[in-house]
């Protein structure tokens, strides 16, 4: 069951609450180049990333937040590090959320006027500790990087903010090690309500990264904690939303496209079936329909699974049986196949 949490907008996108988990991702444009940046997320919402975050290292970058945000439909966050006056000019320019933590802006003051500008717009933080990153004095007291200095170092910083009446809050706590990730999440999950911004930081390239990520953020979504999830490959950040969404759709969190069941092939397969598995995966990726295809080799354990698809197919030798809602409709040569059965998916 997913864990009970606190209900924050970003823009309009709900995260935690009863409201679907989000993806998220980061542009790796320089802010201050508009068109590029633009481009770029204009590109991520097309595969459905839900909320995106631009890094804000200066002014400019601030400025151009207005501009960005004429152009895109999703939400925007900014990513600030250290200076309050930039999370105060992100939020004039009408950013829907800041990634800042509390105890790194500096004087008390100073983070009271970021968060009476995020409270006169609702604009939610998120306090993102970075297992790299953690104080010397918390690393000390917990004895080193681990899932006790991590929470801490997290609860410092929401301390800071409800100490000035704020809830409106999301916590990550990243780390390249998805053991401790998980611990860390586990940990924070027991003793709070905030909606929980799950990943695992400095994942790796696309297949390493891809890896890490789908145990990590997958094994705690499984335990019900996490409202939101970012992939972090070095790569396209268009690759992080394709992964962040196979990972929602291989949990049943996600339904909004066909799912192919295959299998792995062996000795009695009779038909080129990898090919017509890659095949029909092309065919059929922009179609939006929660419906579940099975694509099998063999008699053996072929028709059981075609059986309980939308629509299965059953290799023999050079043909294939088509299964509809369970019942075989047709007998196909194995050169219509891909044809044949892009039509019966067409017409569901
Ligand atoms: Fe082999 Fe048939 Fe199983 Fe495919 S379904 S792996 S062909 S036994």
């Amino acid at each position: 069951m997913r864990r009970k949490t606190r209900e924050i907008f970003i823009g309009k996108v709900g995260i935690g609450g009863e409201h679907p988990i989000t993806v998220q991702s980061m542009t790796n444009t320089n802010t201050k180049d508009i068109e590029s940046t633009v481009r770029q997320i204009l590109e991520l919402e097309k595969q459905g990333c839900d909320i995106v975050r631009v890094a804000v290292p200066d002014r400019e970058a601030a400025e151009s937040i207005k501009k960005i945000k004429q152009r895109i439909g999703i939400p925007l966050i900014a990513d600030i590090h250290f200076d309050y006056r930039l999370a105060i000019e992100s939020i004039k320019n009408g950013v829907d959320g800041l990634r800042i933590n509390p105890g790194n802006i500096g004087s008390k003051d100073k983070v009271k006027e970021v968060v009476s500008a995020c409270k006169e717009r609702q604009i939610p933080i998120r306090i993102g500790v970075n297992s790299g990153s953690i104080k010397k004095e918390i690393l000390e007291k917990y004895n080193g990087v681990n899932e006790n200095s991590m929470v801490y170092s997290a609860l410092e910083h929401v301390k800071i903010l409800e100490d000035l009446d704020y809830r409106n809050i999301k916590i990550s706590l990243k780390a390249t090690d998805v053991q401790l990730t998980v611990n860390a999440y586990k940990k924070v999950a027991e003793i709070t309500e905030y909606p929980l911004h799950l990943g695992i930081t400095e994942a790796g390239t696309p297949w390493n990264g891809t890896i890490k990520s789908s145990i990590g953020i997958g094994s705690l979504l499984l335990n019900g904690i996490g409202d939101t999830i970012r992939i972090s490959l070095t790569g396209d950040p268009v690759e992080e939303v394709k992964v962040g969404k196979q990972i929602l759709r291989t949990l049943g969190l996600l339904r909004d496209k066909i799912e192919i069941i295959s299998c792995p092939t062996c000795g009695r397969t009779q038909i080129d079936l990898i090919s017509l598995v890659n095949k029909v995966e092309k065919r059929i990726g922009n179609i939006q329909k929660p419906i579940k295809i099975a694509i099998m080799g063999c008699a053996v354990n072929g028709p059981g699974e075609a059986r309980e698809a939308d629509l299965g197919v059953a290799g023999g030798v050079g043909c294939a049986l088509l299964f509809k809602k369970g019942e075989i409709i047709k007998k196909v040569e194995e050169d219509k196949l891909l044809d044949e059965l892009v039509n019966e998916i067409e017409k569901l």
